[in-house]
């Protein structure tokens, strides 16, 4: 059977990132035992496609509350270790130019593909095996602590990376084998959901929403249930889309990693204004203007259509409105309770919520607690970004910590 120090299992973000660190602590003559195996054609994927083809590739306001995770201070140790300004400076020296879009978000100017061309480059002596999928991690005999079980044969191992993913885009390569394998092995799993992904409605809303698919408008988002335990579901400010199948756009997908199905969102369709007292100014400014009119100053004329027909005041004008009346529609557009029914699910969720129960793990080494030499990294841990870049820093800080552990060992 073959042997080998390291087997890493995955080819993407976390993997590439983690057998080229790998390669540089251990140097040339030992990385020759580092293998990385991926069932895709090319490596990095996701990096590929990530980031509308620009890659968002970190976000410099990274901190540990920007993650969802049931362990929620699990991952500070490993984005400790390292910061957005490591992953830049190797950014800088691979000659990529990049650029700040909103809120820390760093893309690159050009490709994403500059990314992945990047870690491979980095993959010095490792070998990387495309093609090859991984079907099961067991215990080794004596002196060989795993096999790994591939598809080309089994692979004896000394130390076993997990960086398989989560369970979004199946399309792209995504199996779910990490938490098979967690699994098997002794390891918790906290429950998997699809995350930042557009929500759906049921029949009923759609009927009332249908229309204003292709609707876009700035709106601050919360789920409107209480926190959970040891989970503060923030507010989102951003765009928000309304779409055919129910409401898409950053604030959402910003929510979605906090959702769980039966939960009302609370939205808020004008933020920072005062729409009570917006509406009430312009009927003492006189003159017989329809509320749609009225609306139009703030919100997409189709948005406030759609509202004002829902209510009632489709030709309403605003002289004739009562105090109630009003207070009733600054209401609904600022604090429109709607309880979506589901999500596309994984076939468009950028990320799996959930995973390997980070109580399992060394948060400082990403190593099982209860097998020596396993180690999981990137999206497989129950660590889940919100949008903007998080997703990527977790990869490459989680491989980073790994990697200096087995270097170090
Ligand atoms: P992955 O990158 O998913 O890599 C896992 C690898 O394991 C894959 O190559 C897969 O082929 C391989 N694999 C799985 N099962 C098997 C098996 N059985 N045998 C062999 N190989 C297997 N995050 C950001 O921070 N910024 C962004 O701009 C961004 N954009 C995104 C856009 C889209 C459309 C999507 C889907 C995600 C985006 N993300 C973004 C999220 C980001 O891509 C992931 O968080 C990140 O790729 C996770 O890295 P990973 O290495 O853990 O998993």
């Amino acid at each position: 059977m073959e042997q080998a120090d390291v087997v890493i299992l995955g080819a993407g973000a976390a993997g590439l990132f983690c057998a080229g660190r790998l390669g540089a602590l251990i140097g040339a003559g030992g990385a020759r035992r580092i293998v990385v195996l991926d069932h895709g054609r090319e490596p990095g994927e996701k990096i590929r496609i990530s980031g509308g083809g620009r890659c968002n590739f970190t976000n410099i306001a990274t901190a540990p509350d920007r993650f969802v995770s049931q362990t929620p201070r699990f991952c500070a140790s490993a984005l400790a270790g390292f910061a957005p300004q490591d992953f830049v400076a190797l950014v800088d020296r691979a000659g990529i130019a990049w650029h700040e879009k909103t809120q820390g978000q760093l893309f690159c100017d050009g490709s994403a593909r500059q990314i992945v061309t990047m870690l491979t480059e980095a993959l010095g002596g490792c070998q990387l095996r495309l093609g090859v999928g991984v079907e099961a991690v067991a215990p080794g005999a004596a002196g060989e602590p795993f096999i790994v079980h591939t598809t080309a044969g089994p692979i004896g191992a000394r130390r076993v990376v997990v960086a398989t993913g989560g369970k979004s885009i199946p399309k792209m390569g995504a199996s779910g084998i990490g938490y098979r394998i967690a699994e098997a092995t002794g390891h918790r799993i906290v429950p998997t959901r699809p995350g930042l992904v557009p929500l759906t409605f049921a029949e009923q809303e759609l009927r009332h929403s249908a229309a204003l698919a292709g609707v876009s408008v700035e709106a601050a988002a919360r789920v409107a249930a209480a926190p959970r335990k040891g989970q503060r579901a923030p507010l989102f400010r951003d765009a928000l889309l309304f779409t055919h199948r129910g409401l898409s756009g950053p604030a959402i997908l910003q929510i979605s990693n906090f959702w769980q199905p039966g939960e009302a969102l609370s939205l808020d369709l004008a933020p920072g204004r005062d729409l009570d007292g917006l509406l009430r100014q312009a009927r003492g400014e006189g003159g017989r203007a329809r509320l749609a009119t009225v609306l139009g100053r703030w919100l997409p004329a189709r948005l406030a259509g759609a509202v004002l027909d829902q209510m009632g005041l489709a030709e309403a004008r605003i002289a004739d409105q009562s105090d109630a009346a009003l207070a009733r529609l600054a209401e609904r557009l600022s604090r429109w309770q709607v309880v979506p029914v589901g999500s596309e699910g994984y076939r468009t969720a950028e990320v799996t919520v959930g995973g390997v129960d980070c109580r399992d793990l060394d948060a400082r080494t990403l190593q099982s607690r209860h097998m020596r030499g396993l180690f999981f990294i990137g999206e497989v841990v129950d660590v889940t970004g919100w949008l903007g870049g998080y997703n990527f820093q977790w990869a490459w800080a989680s491989a980073d910590a790994a990697a200096r552990a087995i270097g170090s060992d």
